[in-house]
């Protein structure tokens, strides 16, 4: 099983990817560009989080939002501790607002952490473990 660490960057990435997407014009290069670099990103998600992920699009909200000040990135309301605790954990499940049923993201910060979970924010994070990605074939085609 992938760690999850490498599923919220690469949900980061897509959500990051979308937005951009819908400022374009749809049928630019630029846009075209995007959606390749998009399905190289979709590639290596399992199938459960993007139909989740395309279900909310096709809503027109965003898929995954990042975590600020322990409020929801969505719908800026506070996240249950119970849950903030599990997004300090190492082997955490990526969280999904009880809220808004967006993806949280952690965000660039850590959170302040709840007292319970402080012997975990202290131990050395195992995030920087690099795990060698299979590269999707013929990705440098289009020019
Ligand atoms: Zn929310």
């Amino acid at each position: 099983m992938k760690p999850i660490a490498t599923q919220i960057e690469d949900l980061g990435q897509l959500t990051e990817l979308d937005a951009t997407k819908r400022r374009l014009e749809s049928g630019s290069s630029e846009f075209k560009k995007i959606t390749i670099e998009c399905n190289q990103v979709r590639e290596r998600l399992p199938a459960a989080i993007l139909h989740h992920y395309d279900l909310r699009i096709s809503k027109g909200k965003r898929g995954a939002a990042k975590m600020r000040n322990k409020v929801c990135g969505g719908c800026f309301i506070s996240l249950p501790s119970g849950q903030l605790a599990d997004m300090l954990r190492v082997d955490m499940e990526l969280q999904i607002c009880g809220n808004c049923s967006i993806f949280i993201l952690p965000g660039d910060t850590p959170p302040e952490a709840p007292a319970a979970a402080i012997e975990l924010v202290t131990k050395p994070a195992p995030r920087k473990r690099k795990v060698k990605k299979v590269e999707p074939p013929s990705t440098e085609e289009e020019s």
